[in-house]
């Protein structure tokens, strides 16, 4: 009887080193990765302005001495260091519209921050190209003022005739003042 409960208590303690060994195992690894991340600062500013087609430099704001750099699928495209005064000008040849560029701000004793943009049409032709193929809708049936609309029934109007906006300043009609205030 002595016997059996010597190794009864025997194999409960084994039972038990063996379930938490690994849970203390575990708990070590957890901690450490949490003071190493700690001991990494964060960049609290950061910040990438909008780059267009026609750009020749990437912009934006980060910490003061970090390193900034840009990639376009994974090929840095330029790099630079912020200013005293906390911005950056990265130099780069002019990219397509829709293209992806990361930049990365990097710093030692710092974690690394990515941001990803999306190259823009530049403003000024990118408005141009909207209002050239943008539709509009002039008075047709048995209106006869040369006036174009933002929809087919605004102001209830009747028979509209659907075309580019540049089409129907090319015909003469106007903007309508309602429509577009
Ligand atoms: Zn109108």
């Amino acid at each position: 009887m002595k016997k059996i409960f010597k190794s009864l208590t025997l194999s409960f303690v084994i039972a038990f080193t063996m379930s938490i060994a690994p849970t203390l195992s575990a708990f070590n690894t957890e901690t450490m990765s949490v003071v190493e991340a700690a001991s990494k600062k964060t960049f609290k500013t950061f910040t990438v302005n909008s780059v267009y087609n026609t750009s020749t430099k990437i912009t934006g704001k980060g910490l003061k001495g970090a390193t900034v750099k840009a990639y376009v699928s994974g090929k840095q495209i330029g790099k630079s260091t912020v200013s005293s005064s906390g911005t950056y000008s990265i130099k780069i040849s002019k990219k397509k519209k829709n293209t992806k560029i990361t930049i990365k701000i990097s710093k030692s004793g710092y974690t690394t921050r990515s941001k990803t943009i999306t190259v823009k049409g530049s403003s000024s032709s990118s408005s141009s190209n909207s209002s050239s193929s943008k539709y509009v809708y002039a008075n047709g049936g048995i209106s006869t003022s040369k006036i174009y609309h933002k929809t087919s029934k605004a102001h209830n109007m009747e028979g509209a005739i659907k075309m580019t906006e540049s089409k129907a300043k090319s015909k003469g009609y106007r903007a309508c003042k309602r429509c577009w205030r």
